[in-house]
């Protein structure tokens, strides 16, 4: 049997980037794979964090991706 490739490239319906990473459900129906940044996205969302204040936490969460 084939390897189930997690390297695979998949297309965020939300944002429309690709993305490698294992995807995120939506939390709109609970069943639609988004990319990461989406799923942070959609729980900073749920707590009332707007859309400036999530792209600078984004942005932390990626430089510190980076560092690992
Ligand atoms: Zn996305």
């Amino acid at each position: 049997m084939k390897e189930i490739s997690i390297t695979q490239i998949k297309i965020c319906p939300r944002c429309g980037q690709a993305y490698y990473e294992a995807p995120a459900l939506s939390r709109i129906d609970n069943q639609t794979p988004i990319c990461p940044d989406c799923g942070t996205r959609e729980a900073l969302e749920s707590m009332d964090v707007d859309q400036e204040e999530q792209e600078v936490i984004l942005a932390i969460i990626h430089r510190q991706r980076r560092n690992l």
